[in-house]
């Protein structure tokens, strides 16, 4: 774990998160600073630093990630209404946090802007 990732850290439970899922591989906790109603981030906890370092060893990783965003907008009950998937990706994909995460966003109209 590199000690410097804030996700791993959460993940170690040295920072404080408001979790909402976990088991062996992952974790799904709320966005420090939401940008919607519903705005939770979907982690692996091995740390891998973005989508660009997933390999052929990670389909079933990545496909669960999805999975379990989905079952999570159930839970948060929007999944009626529809929300959005969001994976951003190294420097001009505007990540922030090296460890890669999928945001569930939803709970009010979203704009149809991509970028
Ligand atoms: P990205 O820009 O895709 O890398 O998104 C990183 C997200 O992590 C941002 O939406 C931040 O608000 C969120 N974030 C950063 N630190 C924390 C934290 N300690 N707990 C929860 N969310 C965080």
């Amino acid at each position: 774990m590199p000690e410097e990732c804030i996700f791993c850290r959460i993940v170690a439970g040295q920072i404080p998160a408001d979790i909402l899922y976990q088991d062996d591989g992952f974790l799904a906790f709320r966005d420090i600073s939401p940008q919607a109603p519903t705005h939770v981030l979907v982690i692996p906890k091995t740390h891998i630093a973005s989508s660009a370092d997933l390999t052929d060893d990670h389909v079933e990783l990545a496909g669960r990630l999805i999975i379990i965003a989905r079952n999570l907008a159930e839970k948060e009950a929007i999944a009626e209404s529809g929300y959005r998937l969001v994976i951003n990706c190294r420097s001009d994909g505007g990540q922030q946090v090296p460890h890669l995460h999928l945001h569930l966003i939803g709970g009010r109209q979203l704009s149809g802007r991509l970028g």
